[in-house]
């Protein structure tokens, strides 16, 4: 049986992918959406098989064709029940042929084309909006700290700690008790806020939430180190007995909400960096120099960003933003220009170098300066 992809095994196969050597061959990025089973994709799937081979001849559709039925066979056989998005990219030649299939817990959208170079940016946009983060659930009977895994729907417990009351010795007086108690347990917390500490910064974790008595998570902020309360999403109050089921799910709506602040966040410093000069640059041309110079912090990306027609020098990598693709390349003087998607590549480059792309959903500054930017590195 196949597995649900995690962040880790995501970030990785995007690098693969954004890496891949490009050949005369091309590839097939083929997204579907799993919620309806194959009655909600089997029509937009067919449709577009049928357009695009229409748009191929020779070897192009006998490649296709097999990279089709490399895709079809897998949908038909290794889908797992838990999966609502799977990501497919085929690329099928004599002499040699790439299969990469991904399976997500989350959602994607219907999209399939045919490029010379892999099409990440439903990938991107999944890395962006579906994180792993830490939850650590103090309450009266214990303190666990979880990792939560949303690209795969994983609940993972790192540790379980034995009720705070077996702690502490029972012999003492009740005054005696309740100050020795609170000792204990304020040492007790500390020694949890340290393995949180090393857990997190072991597993690269840069989000937490706190989940439990309000006193004792309010103890745990105040008492933790810069390095922990700088990746503090949220606090939420939960009972005493909550099942590590009802804590994940109250956390998942604090973090997908603190994920469209933080994303109003990222577009606000785009556009606060325009108005000053030197914090962020807009448009596909800028977008491209940032990248390539490595200058670039995060890729902003509208929603409904069209494929913006140009051409790249396979040779040379020079990129254009033409609409016409020249015979030879103007840099190189070499017949190895292809017609590309600039969006497509942007994020293709941004997948490269590990650069983080937000999708905003609304900001006019980003759309009316051509629906891609970027933050510069300082
Ligand atoms: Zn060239």
């Amino acid at each position: 049986m196949e597995t649900l992809t995690t962040l880790d095994v995501l970030r990785r196969h995007i690098a693969v992918l954004a890496c891949v050597d490009e050949t005369d061959a091309l590839f097939v990025s083929c997204y579907l959406n799993l919620e309806q089973g194959e009655t909600g994709y089997r029509k937009v799937l067919e449709d577009r098989i049928s357009a695009l081979r229409s748009t191929l001849e020779g070897d192009a559709r006998v490649d296709f064709d097999t990279a089709m039925h490399q895709i079809e066979a897998y949908l038909a056989q290794k889908l797992r029940p838990g999966a609502k998005g799977v990501a497919l990219f085929s690329r099928q030649f004599r002499g040699g042929a790439f299969f990469l299939p991904m399976q997500f817990a989350a959602p994607l959208p219907d999209w399939i084309s045919v490029c010379a170079t892999p099409n990440l940016f439903h990938l991107m946009a999944l890395k962006d909006t579906y994180h792993r983060y830490v939850v650590l659930v103090a309450t009266r009977a214990r303190v666990r700290i979880l990792e939560v895994n949303l690209g795969a729907a994983a609940v993972h417990a790192w540790t379980t700690q034995p009720e705070l009351r077996e702690r502490v010795g029972r012999e003492w007086t009740k005054a005696h008790y309740e100050s020795h108690r609170r000792e204990r347990t304020s040492r007790f917390l500390k020694e949890q806020i340290e393995l949180l500490d090393r857990l997190m910064a072991a597993g690269g974790h840069t989000h937490l939430i706190l989940a439990g008595d309000p006193r004792l998570t309010g103890e745990i902020r105040r008492a933790l180190p810069k390095s922990v309360a700088s990746k503090l999403v949220d606090t939420i109050p939960a009972a005493g007995r909550d099942a590590q089921e009802g804590v994940v799910t109250a956390t998942l709506s604090a973090f997908v909400e603190w994920e469209e602040r933080d994303s109003q966040a990222v577009a606000a410093r785009f556009v606060q960096g325009i108005r000053t000069q030197g914090r962020a640059v807009a448009g596909a041309t800028a977008c491209l120099d940032a990248l390539r110079e490595r200058r670039a912090d995060t890729l902003l990306l509208t929603q409904n960003l069209l494929p913006e027609p140009g051409w790249r020098c396979s040779a040379c990598c020079t990129v254009g933003i033409e609409h016409d693709t020249p015979i030879a390349c103007p840099e190189c003087g070499k017949n190895a220009v292809r017609p590309i998607d600039v969006a497509a590549e942007l994020v293709r480059l941004a997948g490269q170098q590990d650069c983080p792309i937000e999708v905003v959903e609304h900001c006019d500054p980003l759309v009316a300066l051509g629906g891609v930017g970027c933050l510069l590195r300082y």
